[in-house]
C-alpha cells in the first residue's frame, strides 16, 4: 500500500508517493502553469531495478481536475501506482488552520467548510488547498484523506506569544493574532534533531531556523512551540526574499500620506519587493552570496541585514526558552549557505553558541553538526522534508481512525 502527498497551489500541483511500510519515496513530480497553454508536468521516480528516471510532458493542462487525472496517469506510466486502490490515504497541505486545527485531521464534509471559512485569513493559499482536496475527493472518494495543517504545529504558542498588542476586539472579532508558518518543516526538524542528538524531545530547548524564498524561526521547548516569528500572515519576522519581515507599521502611514499608495500598492511593496530583493535588486541568496563575495556593496548589505535579524530572533528565542540546546537550520538558504550560518551565529560564543567554521564549510545531504567540540549549545544542520512529514502524519491519522473504528 501507499501514501500519496498533495500540494495543491494556484497553478500548480505538487505530489509525492510513499510506500507505506517505510515511507521510502516512490516518485515526485510537479505539474506547473495550470490553467496556462504552457502547462508543463514532470515526474522522477525509480524503477523496480533501482535506476532513477524521469517523465516529463507538456500542453495545456486546463484545470486542476485535469491535473489530478494526469496525475494518475503519469504515476500509472511509471509503474509505482497502477490503481488509486493501492493508496492507503492521501495527504493533503493546508496553509492556514487557523485556531480551528491544533493537529492533523481525516476530512469529511465539515472539515471542508472548516477549512472554507478559514479563508479570509489566507486568501490566497486555503482556496488553492481546497481545490485540490475537492478535486481529489471526488476523484478518489473511497481514499481516505487527511489535511495536515502548516499553522497546526504553531498553535501551542501561550497568549502572552501570539497576541499583539492591539484592542482585545480586535482578536475575539477579526480573529488577528500570530498564527505562524511552515509548522510541519519545523515539527519535522526537531525530530530530526532530538534524534540526532539521541534524546527525548521533551529534554531539548531547541531553536528551528527555516530559511527559504520564505523563512522563520520557531522557538521549541520540551518539543512545544512556544513562539515563532511569522505572524498573522507569513510577512512578519526575518528577512526573506521579497518580504520585509518585521517593520515599523507606521512606515504605512508615511508612504500612504506622502505618495499616494494605496493598501495593494503597499501589499506588493512589502510582499513582493522588498527583503532581500528591496536591498539589493536580488532575491536569490546563492547569487547574493556570490556577488558579496565579488565585493558588491548592495549585496554585502543584504547578507548583514539578513544574518543580523536572523542572529536577534536567536537571543530573543534564547531568552523565551530560558537557554537553548540545539540550534537547527533548515530550508534552502539554512542547508546551503555556510556564509549565513557563520555570520548569524558570530560574536554568540558568550551565549554557548559557538560555531566550528570549518565543520560549517561541510556539504552534505545528511543532518549535520557543525558546533565546536566545546559548545554547550549544539548547531545542526538539517535538510526539511515537508512532503515526508505530512505523509507521516496522514499515515497516523489513518491508522488510528482505523483502530478507532475497529475498537
Ligand atoms: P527554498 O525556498 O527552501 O527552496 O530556498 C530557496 C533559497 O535557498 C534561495 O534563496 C536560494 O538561493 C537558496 N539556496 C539554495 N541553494 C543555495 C546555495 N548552495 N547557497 C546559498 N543559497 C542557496
Amino acid at each position: 500500500m501507499k501514501i500519496l502527498v498533495l500540494n495543491s497551489g494556484s497553478s500548480s500541483l505538487k505530489f509525492q508517493l510513499f510506500s507505506k511500510k517505510d515511507l521510502a519515496v516512490l516518485a515526485a513530480g510537479l505539474i506547473e502553469q495550470i490553467g496556462d497553454e504552457n502547462s508543463g508536468a514532470s515526474l522522477s521516480y525509480t524503477d523496480p531495478s533501482g535506476s532513477n528516471l524521469e517523465l516529463k510532458q507538456s500542453g495545456c493542462v486546463s484545470d486542476h481536475r485535469e491535473a489530478i487525472q494526469l496525475m494518475t496517469e503519469m504515476l500509472q506510466k511509471s509503474g509505482t501506482l497502477t490503481d488509486t486502490g493501492e493508496l492507503a490515504g492521501i495527504g493533503h497541505r493546508v496553509v492556514h488552520g487557523g485556531e480551528t486545527f491544533h493537529l492533523p485531521i481525516r476530512i469529511d464534509a465539515t472539515v471542508i467548510a472548516a477549512i472554507d471559512e478559514l479563508i479570509p485569513l489566507a486568501p490566497l493559499h486555503n482556496p488553492a488547498n481546497l481545490l485540490g482536496i475537492r478535486v481529489s475527493m471526488e476523484h478518489a472518494a473511497h481514499i481516505p484523506q487527511v489535511a495536515v495543517f502548516d499553522t497546526a504545529f504553531h498553535q501551542s504558542i501561550p497568549e502572552h506569544a501570539y497576541l499583539y498588542a492591539l484592542p482585545h476586539r480586535l482578536y475575539k472579532e477579526q480573529k488577528v493574532r500570530r498564527y505562524g508558518f511552515h509548522g510541519t518543516s519545523h515539527a519535522y526538524v526537531a525530530g530530526q534533531a532530538a534524534k540526532q542528538l539521541g534524546k527525548p524531545l521533551t529534554e531539548l530547548n531547541i531553536i528551528t531556523l527555516h530559511l527559504g524564498n520564505g523563512a522563520s524561526a520557531a522557538a521549541i521547548s520540551r518539543g512545544s512551540c512556544i513562539d515563532t516569528s511569522m505572524g498573522m500572515t507569513p510577512l512578519e519576522g526575518l528577512v526573506m526574499g521579497t518580504r520585509c519581515g518585521d517593520l515599523d507599521p507606521a512606515i504605512l502611514f508615511y508612504l500612504g500620506r506622502e505618495t499616494g499608495m494605496s493598501m495593494d500598492d503597499l501589499d506588493t511593496l512589502l510582499n513582493k519587493e522588498s527583503g532581500l530583493k528591496g536591498i539589493c535588486d536580488e532575491s536569490d541568496m546563492r547569487s547574493i552570496s556570490e556577488a558579496a563575495e565579488k565585493g558588491e556593496k548592495r549585496a554585502q548589505l543584504a547578507l548583514a541585514i539578513f544574518c543580523y535579524r536572523l542572529k536577534k530572533y536567536i537571543g530573543a528565542y534564547t531568552a523565551a526558552l530560558g537557554g537553548v540546546d540545539c540550534i537547527v537550520f533548515t530550508g534552502g538558504i539554512g542547508e546551503n549557505s555556510a556564509i549565513t550560518r557563520k555570520l548569524s551565529c558570530e560574536g554568540l560564543e558568550q551565549m554557548g553558541i559557538c560555531l566550528d567554521v570549518s565543520r560549517n564549510s561541510i556539504r552534505q545531504e545528511e543532518v549535520l553538526e557543525i558546533q565546536t567540540a566545546e559548545s554547550p549549545v549544539s548547531i545542526l544542520v538539517v535538510p526539511t522534508d515537508e512532503e515526508y512529514e505530512i505523509a507521516r502524519q496522514t499515515l497516523q491519522i489513518i491508522e488510528q481512525s482505523d483502530s478507532d473504528e475497529q475498537g
